[in-house]
């Protein structure tokens, strides 16, 4: 069996984002050269998320506002969290949205449904986070 690990690294200009990162993902199952295998993709920070679902941007908008109802960001002083840290919102978001993925790899590809796009998702971001990839197979 072989293996092959890789961190890729975010800094998203605002404070929530999601970041399509399939292509990278592509990339990552390239450079392991394992064609029969699984891919795990898991954010390192307990504040932000990977997922899959569709690459369509009125969809980012309702998870955005969805998001929003079930844990607003603001006001701030409404968390028991958000002593020392202001963003106890993004822990909630992040553990709704999951925490990893993973994938088949089929003849070297990823084996996905029809729609399915990996994403990153950044609840408390402007500064740099970690996303593991972790691949394993033959
Ligand atoms: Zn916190």
């Amino acid at each position: 069996m072989r293996n092959y690990r890789k961190e890729l690294w975010f800094e998203t200009r605002s404070r929530r984002e999601f970041v399509n990162i399939t292509g990278e993902v592509e990339k990552c199952v390239q450079e392991s050269r394992i064609t029969e295998g699984l891919v795990l993709v898991n954010a390192m920070h307990i504040t932000a998320s990977v997922f899959i679902n569709d690459n369509e941007s009125g969809l980012h908008m309702d998870f955005e506002r969805w998001l929003e109802k079930l844990a607003p960001e603001k006001p701030y002083s409404q968390y028991e969290h958000n002593g020392y840290e202001d963003n106890a919102d993004a822990h909630l978001k992040r553990t709704i949205m999951g925490r990893e993925v993973v994938v088949a790899i089929t003849e070297g590809r990823l084996d996905f449904g029809p729609w399915e796009q990996i994403f990153y998702g950044e609840f408390d971001g402007k500064r740099k986070k970690r996303v593991l990839v972790k691949i394993i197979g033959e």
